[in-house]
């Protein structure tokens, strides 16, 4: 950093060690600190036509006193100052509270600016700054700063603007020419001047696209060279698999593999031989077929002379996946064995002395597997599906049971590109972008409560065409705090319904593994016919014959979270249906619902889902890892994250970036995230 920056707050004239003090509390420091402290907004001085001007809004407007100014006292020390004001061609009302000696500044048929609140129905503008004449302050917007103690916008814009005076030439420019002109951006002192002090709208936009850009391509570089960083001194395994022998699986499969199915298991394949660690996301809607790509990738492991495991967050997925990678596998003498918690004593000993021994090719199970307890002889390939559930600590425990073993993350949660290439960065990225051919979509409907009758009706008519159907409640007991349906009231409703004629079982988080087993059973053998549940069936459950999903409440989810419950149904060959009992008050959530209505596509669906939720939220609270910018906005700025992306990409690949002197202030950049020392690897 430029020395001159790097000097203390205290050498701006008015701050003294106590406002330094308070300056701390910021994390401002230094000038370049100082200096770098964005406003959070701008108040907003433009003259606007009040037609313009919603109820409640503040505004500015010009125009001329139509009334002598009356003022009446109220209380003690309370002040009421009112006159009539003809701005533009709209006769309103002025008010001022408290200020009683602006009685005699104020005169009739004057000029005046007037900035406030205003009110729609009563056509008055409740006045908090005055300015005698035209709008002469000549300033559009001025910066409002989110503060500390006792310091005031007012003194915040002077500490600024004296730290921009002094040593605002000392302000170095960190893009390269070369950027700058090609996007014709604003260089960092101007930018940094129309952050605090902006000419206009023009202005703050041509200074924020230029910080859009910086914070993105340093971020992307620092993601990228990370990536680089990882892979050069992540030495792998090469793993040298029979493409013979995978080349029959493939043919002797029930189905031709789709396009996108074989590209991936070609990425994963062309991973397994690198002598580089894999460190890869599959991203594939449910139902794309991620099941028979992770078997092939296992199989191959295992004509390497390698074992491998497959970590999925529940049992009932656990069993499922044993289940078909057994079915897919066995005939090709590869021995798969499932291993959870609730496999114990004699046989637990034995499935892990076999691991141990290398008596089994691939493990399949839920968090078990990474007990200390578990070790494999010779583990070549990790596949975790739903690795969102995983926290990366559980991760790391997994990959370390082997030495570097390949690692595949994949999951069903289409993750929006922006969010993929800011938040998995690091990693490479597989997509399946294609569904097997005949799958029939999941109609989908939206109905009102009040439907409810008609909704059960039609759920019926399915029942007795010999299929099932899923329904699903936000909560599971009844909530005092909340209005809403709850598996064991519905669950109880749904029993006395369908009486006599079908089944109805019952399905939630508190119910103990064993029951939450047994009830699965008796659905998947069709015992069941109507499963009331919570969301736990969200992730993996496959009962092809289930064609009716109904959703209470559906308002309560997000458009994810919808769509994983809908890809419960349409797993067979009959037509599907999902319907969602909702009533949202929100603008969001009725927007929600019609979109659901209108695609079946997970990736245009999680893309709305983060415009609508924002990034923050999309993947919960709990796994945030999100960065923070100061300015850029990973959804409105998308496009500048894809141009940045692919210029750090070309960067990292360039001699002349990680050599030439153009480049130091950037590289530095990458300095003090401790890319290049590789702190930050785990
Ligand atoms: P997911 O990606 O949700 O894990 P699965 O792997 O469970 O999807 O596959 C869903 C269903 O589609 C399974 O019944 C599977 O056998 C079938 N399937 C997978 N690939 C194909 C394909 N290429 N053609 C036809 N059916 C397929
Ligand atoms: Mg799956």
């Amino acid at each position: 950093m430029n020395p001159y920056l790097n000097q203390p707050i205290t050498v701006i004239k008015g701050i003294g060690d106590e406002t330094a003090e308070i300056f701390s509390e910021m994390n401002i420091f230094n000038i370049h600190d100082l200096l770098e402290y964005f406003p959070y907004r701008y108040e907003d001085y433009r003259l606007r036509d009040l037609m313009e001007v919603q109820h409640d809004e503040k505004v500015t407007i010009e125009g001329k006193v139509q009334s002598e100014p009356s003022l009446v006292y109220y209380g003690r020390k309370k002040s009421k100052l009112s006159f009539r004001f003809f701005a533009g061609q709209y006769l309103i009302k002025v008010v001022f509270f408290n200020q009683p000696y602006l009685k005699n500044k104020i005169t009739i048929n004057e000029t005046l600016t007037i900035t406030g609140k205003w009110d729609a129905h009563r056509q008055t503008i409740t006045a908090s700054e005055l300015q005698i004449g035209e709008n002469v302050k000549g300033k559009d917007f001025e910066p409002v700063y989110s503060l500390k103690g006792r310091l005031t916008t007012k003194g915040m814009r002077k500490f600024i603007n004296l730290a921009f005076q002094q040593f605002g030439a000392y302000i170095d420019e960190t893009l390269p020419d070369y950027f700058i002109t090609k996007y014709r951006l604003l260089n960092r002192r101007d930018a940094i001047k129309a952050m605090h002090f902006p000419g206009g709208g023009e202005d703050l936009k041509q200074a924020r696209r230029r910080f859009v850009y910086e914070e993105f391509l340093i971020f992307q570089l620092k993601m990228q060279a990370l990536r680089k960083f990882e892979r050069e001194h992540s030495p792998g395994i090469s793993q040298n698999y029979d493409l013979g022998k995978l080349k029959e699986f493939i043919a002797r499969l029930p189905f031709p593999l789709t396009n996108a199915q074989k590209r991936v298991v070609n990425e994963i394949l062309s991973d397994l031989k690198s002598p580089y660690r894999m460190n890869r996301l599959l991203q594939g809607d449910v139902g794309s077929g991620k099941t028979v790509v992770a078997a092939v990738g296992l199989y191959a492991s295992v004509t390497s002379g390698y074992q491998g495991a497959l970590m999925v967050p529940t049992e009932i997925l656990a069993e499922q996946h044993a289940e078909s990678l057994k079915t897919l596998l066995e005939p090709f003498g590869i021995k798969c064995e499932l291993l959870t918690s609730s496999i114990k004593g004699k046989r637990r000993r034995e499935i892990l002395e076999q691991l141990t021994e290398g008596n089994i090719d691939i493990l399949i199970g839920t968090h078990a597997l990474i007990q200390d307890e578990v070790t494999f002889k010779k583990l070549g390939f990790v596949i975790t599906d739903e690795q969102h559930r995983f926290g990366v600590e559980q991760r790391r425990i997994l990959r370390e049971k082997g030495e570097n073993p390949d690692v595949l993350f994949m999951t069903a949660t289409p993750i929006p590109r922006t969010l993929a290439i800011t938040v998995f960065g690091e990693m490479d990225v597989s997509i399946i972008d294609e569904m097997p051919a005949g799958r029939k979509t999941i109609e989908t409907y939206w109905a009102k409560p009040e439907m409810l009758e008609r909704v059960l009706a039609f759920v019926e008519k399915e029942l007795r065409k010999g299929h099932q159907a899923y329904v699903i409640c936000p909560l599971i007991e009844e909530s005092e705090k909340l209005d809403v349906q709850n598996a064991i009231d519905v669950h109880a409703t749904l029993s006395s319904y369908f009486q006599n004629r079908f089944t109805t079982g019952l399905m939630h988080g508190r119910l103990s593994s064993e029951e939450k087993d047994s009830v699965m059973k008796a659905f998947s053998a069709n015992e069941v016919q109507v499963l009331v549940s919570t969301t736990v069936v969200e992730v993996g459950v496959n009962v092809p014959n289930a064609t009716v999903m109904v959703i209470y409440d559906a308002e309560r989810f997000g458009l994810s979270q919808l769509h994983q419950l809908r890809g419960r149904v349409g797993r067979g060959s009959d037509q599907s249906y999902c319907i969602l009992l909702a009533s949202p008050k929100s603008e969001t959530g009725q927007e929600r619902m019609r979109i659901m209505t209108e695609t079946n596509d997970g990736f245009v669906l999680s893309e709305k889902d983060l415009e609508l939720r924002g990034p923050g939220d999309f993947f919960g609270k709990k796994q945030s890892g999100m960065p923070e910018f100061k300015v850029a906005d990973m959804v409105h700025d998308y496009r500048a994250l894809e141009t940045a992306r692919s210029d750090a990409a070309t960067l990292i690949q360039s001699e002349t970036f990680w050599k030439s002197e153009e480049y130091q202030l950037l590289r530095s950049q990458l300095e003090d995230s401790g890319v290049l020392e590789g702190e930050k690897l785990d």
